[in-house]
């Protein structure tokens, strides 16, 4: 078996990618950020990542991230939520993260609403969508969104800066990027974060501003 390229090297190669792909859409160089998405990495693969310049992580638990990144300098550093956050955890997330990209429930809402009132630190939000309206998923279904949108705005007093979705393993995912660009533009948001390892050329070919890729940096993550 050849061996697997390097996590710089993979990275490199994910970057050209995005940048050839931002060129082909029109888009501004660089307008698109690549989340690396870190979960279940060890620290020696973090350290990788980091070296190379990679200044953008994405984790999706709360109490694992603060295990892999609260003892490292984060000064320059840039972390996303993006997985299931339960209101109990919404604290710790605040404290941790500087984006949280699964905001789907007025409970959940309003534990971060107070949190961010008493620690004084603003997140990023964006709304989780389920485009596809799979039952096992989070997010807001497509119908609810809009009036979301305005619950979070005028019951809890946050400005969701955008939305995320993560279209159903089985369909074309091109559908359900046009289908978020579309909800995003009609509620005035400008973050889209959109597309994984199989999917974030075509992801930023619809609009995505941000794409969450991390088998593809760091290969096949272990079954769990
Ligand atoms: C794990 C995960 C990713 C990264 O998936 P890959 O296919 O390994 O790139 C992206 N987004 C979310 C929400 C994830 O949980």
């Amino acid at each position: 078996m050849a061996d697997a390229p390097s996590i710089a090297d993979a990275l490199d190669t994910v970057r050209r990618r995005i940048a050839k792909a931002e060129r082909l859409a029109g888009r501004a160089p660089g307008s698109v950020v690549l989340t690396c998405v870190s979960k279940t990495q060890a620290p020696e693969r973090i350290d990788q990542a980091l070296a190379a310049g990679q200044r953008v992580f994405g984790e999706n638990r709360v109490q694992e991230a603060e295990g892999r990144w609260a003892e490292r300098d984060r000064t320059d550093l840039t972390l996303r939520m993006i997985g299931p956050l339960q209101s109990n955890k919404a604290s710790a997330a605040v404290a941790l993260f500087d984006s949280i990209e699964t905001v789907d429930r007025p409970s959940l809402a309003k534990a971060l609403a107070e949190a961010i009132q008493t620690q004084g630190r603003a997140p990023e939000l964006l709304v989780q969508v389920n485009t596809g309206e799979e039952p096992q998923k989070a997010g807001v279904a497509p119908a609810d969104l809009d009036g979301f949108i305005d619950a979070l705005r005028k019951d809890y007093g946050l400005g969701p800066a955008g939305l995320m979705c993560i279209p159903p393993v089985e369909e074309e995912p091109a559908m359900h990027f046009a289908l978020l660009r579309r909800m995003a533009d009609r509620n005035g948001l400008s973050v889209l974060s959109m597309g994984m390892s199989d999917d974030y050329l075509t992801a930023i070919r619809f609009g995505a501003t941000h794409v969450r890729v991390g088998s593809a940096i760091f290969g096949a993550r272990p079954a769990v």
